[in-house]
């Protein structure tokens, strides 16, 4: 008995009786109470309702809301319905948090000892984004623990209880790793250690010293293994090593988490002292299937809670057992489960001292109550904080008493003792299950990217990393008819745009003879290229595929230091160039099957086939040296064409790697040649050659008009219309909202616009932000972005690596120069020196007419602009010559809609960093002056590398034709 306490009428219970009732209702429910806590005046509270519950195509209105919801339009009324519902979510907020600050909570954290529990304070808060709000954080534990400690004294003996190896600290709080360290990186452990020896290790020894206990919270799966080994090596430090206040959360709905358990109880061993277990189901479930599902990773928790519950049972055994090296705190609202590990206790003739039972402020009181009689210690988790931070929480909350899976709405509904204490194995249960894995689909699927939060991913690609280094400088040459020949062009050395020191290429150019053979050998390969069944040619670019992914780690390895790409975005790279040869295969396949052209009448046969076009000449950017290289030439091969890769300058090793992957792969000599070159040279001289068919050109606005320019003129010899597929830069905004969530808005915006330097054709280089909360949203980008860390590329832990050259470094700083005069430095990073290291800056009140509102500079030099309104900042947005992604962060329907359909871009995000499209999901390429060609990864690309051949017959002979269909 005793739930959530959500019986009766009023607010709370009408509104959870709907939510369980209607999903679509739910959903607009709890993005309603989120977004409550901005909005700050009546008018905008009567603005959401209207838009979340009052929309056409919206959850139906349960009726206890439709009358207040249609006084919200009338104006007087506005504000008192307002007032009202404010009061109510405060109040449903209170019921989870115990007060806005460690003072506000004393009251009921007295009530709470005075019955008999004790508690393990939280602070909430919201998501660290910078060291100053990371500090803030270590303050706040400090003042709590400083204040609970001189409290103690006067607490009742039921804080302090006996267990058999000694008192029970009566002080107890729990810490978030992510509230100490705005990027908790598990690529970096150094840096992790560097952080928590910053802001953790105070926290630490203060409550050492106090006697005090400390709770290692865990949150989602991706730090799960990196918090893990911070735990144990601070634990293990000599001065910690002895201490018996340490403890940490296991999640059981974790398949690994029986592993985690063996793993810990190693570490107390070695330490000598033993660890605190908290035992939890885990309280990101529907995160963590929707991540892993986005990633195309294993999902890492059980699918059927009947398996956690198992699992939970297993792993109580396991800790009661162990109780010696592991103390249990088995932190469960599930009457079953705590009744398994009562019952272990007796079979096991523990003291009940030597374990305890956690359940969180403000539910299931009746529960708490229970345990406490029969002599348990009970523990309370109360979560301390602000309204506003304190949302997230208060959701989560709300979404485990609304579960219908949870224990407590099934008791609730009064189901009968026999139902709710039933095994979990009855029903299923089966803790041993595997981590389930996506499921292979027929079609096409995406590669999934390295999972690097794995350890063990990483240490592999170091290896790589580390051989690749053996056989530097990597010579390149021109590679004709498969052969690798001397270059007779240019020569130049490509440096590590990091470490200008290391050569990592030695290029040999092709001179013009050597583009005249290339183009003689790809145009006589194409006639028998062209005519091969499309099976076979997508055969092998499902071969291609293979390849790279056999030498995935080396790719990855050279593009980070040829160009200075980051790990894991090096990775996307090789992984995107995977997608592109397996999409475009399926693709050419679609193709290949014709289209049936309707009406099919009777005596007339119509037919529509598509025929490669002749050579292609293939000219390539560096910022994406592998994927963007391998899809426009994977596009052109598949449907028939030959093709000359001219890569870029900077990146012409990833080219060769390249050109490698594809021979061992099977393609024919003649159908793909390599050209490294200038593409002063080189590559003007391709576009203006008689016998290049087609242009597939991806690079900067200059170049690409140039190119359109020049193959648009009809040279001698010259038998067909040049065909250019071009695709240019950007200019790209994102729109912040007044209503924005700003820790995702801010942090979004940081990575659209600093990853790999601000050198993705789809960056974020203009965020336009609503005025009211200009003032707010700069504040926290500052402090994100002066903790922002840049260094080499193949060196985890730094946020940004150089830019390409020296070139695009004077670049930066040129506009950099500029922009501090039009408008005002609002935040900088450091950098360091050895490699074309830019300073990645925000830079504030910029407005569209200044030089950095308008040009594309391909760094990380961001302008932030302020807006008086939507109109305004849609107005800024579309008012660039480019047009190529954008970005929206809103919690406003209407407005999200207003700007679907305003806002000129080739691909919008919504809610979401801009970068980052992936093939088939989400089809790349801009317009205006940001490309002319059909969308990169999408289902009309093949199309532009084709020409259409059309057959009409007529099937009648004396009058009798075959029949249709
Ligand atoms: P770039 O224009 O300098 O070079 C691109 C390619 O063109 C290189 O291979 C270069 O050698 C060649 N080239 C240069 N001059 C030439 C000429 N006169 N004739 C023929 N070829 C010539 O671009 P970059 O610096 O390599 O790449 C960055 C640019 O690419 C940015 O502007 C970025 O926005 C754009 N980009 C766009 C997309 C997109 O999908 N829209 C994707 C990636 C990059």
């Amino acid at each position: 008995k005793g739930g959530a306490g959500f019986g009766g009428a009023g607010f709370t219970a009408n509104m959870v009786r709907s939510v369980m009732a209607d999903e679509a209702f739910k959903i607009e429910m709890f993005r309603f109470v989120d977004v409550l806590p901005v909005l700050d005046d009546a008018s905008e509270v009567a603005r959401h309702i209207d838009e979340y519950f009052n929309r056409a195509g919206g959850p139906a209105m349960p009726g206890w809301m439709r009358a207040g919801a249609k006084l919200a339009g009338a104006g007087f009324a506005k504000g008192l319905l307002a007032a009202q519902i404010e009061r109510n979510v405060v109040a449903m907020a209170r019921q989870f948090i115990a007060g806005e600050s460690g003072a506000a909570a004393l009251p009921r954290l007295t009530v709470m000892r005075a019955n008999g529990f004790c508690a393990s304070v939280d602070l909430l808060g919201e998501k660290t984004l910078g060291h100053a709000e990371a500090a803030v954080y270590r303050d706040r534990y400090l003042e709590v623990l400083e204040s609970l400690a001189a409290d103690a004294a006067s607490w009742p003996d039921s804080c302090a209880e006996q267990a058999s190896w000694g008192t029970v600290p009566k002080v107890n709080i729990s810490v978030k790793l992510s509230a100490l360290d705005p990027h908790f990186d598990p690529l970096d452990r150094a840096g992790l250690l560097r952080q928590a020896d910053r802001l953790l290790v105070p926290i630490l020894q203060r409550a050492q010293q106090l006697g005090a206990f400390v709770n290692i919270d865990m949150e989602d799966d991706a730090a799960r293994e990196a918090s893990f080994w911070l735990f144990s090596e601070l634990a293990c430090r000599p001065e910690f090593a002895a201490w018996d206040g340490l403890g940490i959360v296991i999640q059981a709905y974790l398949v690994d988490s029986f592993a985690d358990l063996q793993k810990l109880r190693a570490v107390a061993q070695r330490r000598g002292a033993p660890i605190t277990v908290r035992l939890v189901k885990g309280a990101y479930w529907d995160a963590e299937v929707i991540h892993s599902q986005q990633q195309g990773w294993p999902i890492p928790v059980y699918c059927d809670k009947a398996d956690t519950d198992a699992n939970f049972e297993r792993l109580t055994h396991y800790l009661i057992e162990h109780r010696a090296e592991l103390r249990p705190a088995i932190a469960s609202h599930n009457a079953r489960s705590i009744a398994v590990a009562m019952a272990a206790v007796e079979a096991g003739s523990a003291p009940p001292g030597d374990i305890e039972f956690q359940m969180l402020y403000g539910m299931a009181e009746g529960l708490m109550a229970a345990v406490r009689q029969r002599g348990f210690r009970v523990r309370i988790y109360t979560p301390v904080g602000e309204m506003l931070p304190g949302m997230a929480y208060l959701v989560r909350r709300l979404l485990e008493n609304t579960s219908n899976e949870g224990w407590l709405v099934a008791a609730q509904e009064g189901r009968s003792a026999a139902e709710l204490m039933v095994r979990p194995e009855e029903l299923g249960g089966d803790a041993a299950r595997p981590a389930r894995t996506q499921g292979q689909t027929s079609g096409f699927s995406n590669e999934p990217l390295r999972n690097y939060n794995h350890h063990a991913s990483q240490q592999r690609w170091e290896a790589a990393l580390a051989q690749l280094r053996q056989s530097l400088p990597l010579p390149v040459t021109p590679i004709l008819s498969g052969a690798a020949v001397a270059g007779e062009g240019v020569r130049w050395e490509r440096h590590n745009p990091s470490d200008t020191h290391e050569v990592i290429a030695a290029v040999e150019g092709a001179s013009s003879t050597q583009l005249e053979t290339a183009i003689g050998a790809a145009s006589d390969a194409f006639p028998a290229w062209s005519e091969r069944p499309v099976s076979q040619r997508a055969e092998l670019l499902i071969s291609l595929a293979a390849e790279l992914r056999r030498r995935r780690d080396q790719l990855t390895a050279l593009i980070c230091l040829e160009v200075g790409k980051p790990l894991p975005d090096a990775d996307a790279d090789v992984a995107e160039a995977i997608d592109f040869c397996t999409y475009y295969a399926h693709q050419a396949l679609r193709l290949q099957a014709g289209t049936a052209l309707q009406p099919e009448l009777p005596g007339e046969a119509n037919q529509l086939r598509y025929h490669g076009r002749g050579v292609a000449a293939i000219i390539a950017p560096w910022n994406f040296p592998l994927a963007i290289l391998t899809g426009m030439t994977a596009a052109a091969v598949v449907v028939g064409n030959t093709v000359i890769m001219k890569p870029a300058e900077q990146a012409c090793a990833v080219a060769a790697a390249l050109m490698e992957a594809m021979i061992a792969a099977g393609f024919p000599s003649g159908v793909i040649q390599l050209l490294p070159g200038t593409g002063e040279v080189i590559g003007a001289a391709l576009v203006r050659h008689p016998q290049i068919a087609l242009v597939a050109f991806t690079g900067s606005k200059e170049v690409g008009l140039a190119i359109q320019a020049a193959a648009a003129k009809v040279v001698p010899g010259q038998r067909q219309l040049r065909r250019v597929i071009c695709e240019m830069g950007g200019k790209n905004a994102i729109l912040v909202d007044d209503d924005a969530d700003l820790d995702e808005a801010v942090s979004g915006v940081v990575q659209s616009a600093f990853g790999f330097a601000g050198q993705k054709c789809s960056a974020c280089s203009r965020v336009i932000v609503l005025a009211k909360i200009y003032d707010a949203f700069c504040a926290r980008l500052k402090d994100a972005i002066e903790a922002l860390s840049v260094g080499r590329a193949e060196e985890p832990g730094h946020h940004l690596g150089p830019v390409v050259d020296e070139a695009a470094q004077a670049k930066v700083q040129y506009y950099r120069e500029i922009a501090v005069q039009e408008g005002e430095l609002l935040a900088q990073a450091t950098v360091p020196s050895g490699g074309h290291f830019a300073v990645p800056t925000a830079i504030g009140g910029v407005l569209a007419e200044h030089r950095l509102g308008r040009q594309e500079v391909f760094g990380p030099l961001l302008a932030v602009m302020r807006a008086k309104d939507l109109n305004e900042a849609l107005k800024i947005a579309n008012s660039s010559e480019f047009a190529l992604t954008g970005g929206f962060y809103s919690r406003s329907p209407a407005r999200i809609d207003t700007v679907r359909a305003r806002f000129e871009v080739g691909n919008l995000y919504i809610n979401r960093s801009c970068t980052g499209a992936l093939v088939e999901r989400h089809p790349f390429g801009g317009f205006r002056m940001s490309g002319a060609g059909p969308k990169a990864g999408g289902s009309d690309y093949l199309l532009a590398f084709v020409d259409a051949r059309h057959t009409s017959e007529n099937t009648m002979r004396r009058g009798f034709a075959p029949t249709v269909g």
